[in-house]
């Protein structure tokens, strides 16, 4: 799978997690695009805003993004399990490959994921 296709496939399927609401001040975000805009993360630790569970035959990344009322929102990166397991391993060989960390390629990715969705034809 090239870049691309991961990054499209990542949009359609973060995009299947909403509507959502924040469980704390119960703002509405209608979709990923909206989340976005109205959330931020934590520029200071930009690769420390994940969580990538790989244990026990479970995967997940959760991107965590602070709502205004300044809680913080956990978004999976799938719901799909096995793109989850796919994504994860990926993402694993990749910082290996590179000599770097998960969280560090997960933050690229991330980044390029948010570009893709605030400015689709750019
Ligand atoms: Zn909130």
């Amino acid at each position: 799978m090239d870049e691309n296709t991961l990054i499209e496939k990542i949009i359609s399927e973060v995009d299947k997690l909403f509507p959502r609401k924040c469980s704390c001040c119960g703002k509405e975000f209608k979709s990923f695009a909206e989340f976005l805009e109205l959330t931020t993360i934590l520029q200071h630790a930009a690769s420390d805003n994940f969580i990538i569970l790989n244990r026990n035959n479970f995967f997940d990344i959760l991107a965590l993004r602070n709502c205004e009322c300044q809680s913080t929102i956990a978004i999976p990166c799938a719901v799909n399990d096995e793109f989850k397991k796919e994504l994860v391993t990926l993402i694993t060989e990749e910082a290996k490959r590179l000599n770097s960390t998960p969280k560090k390629i997960a933050g690229i990715l991330r980044d390029k994921i948010v570009q893709r969705v605030l400015h689709p034809k750019e």
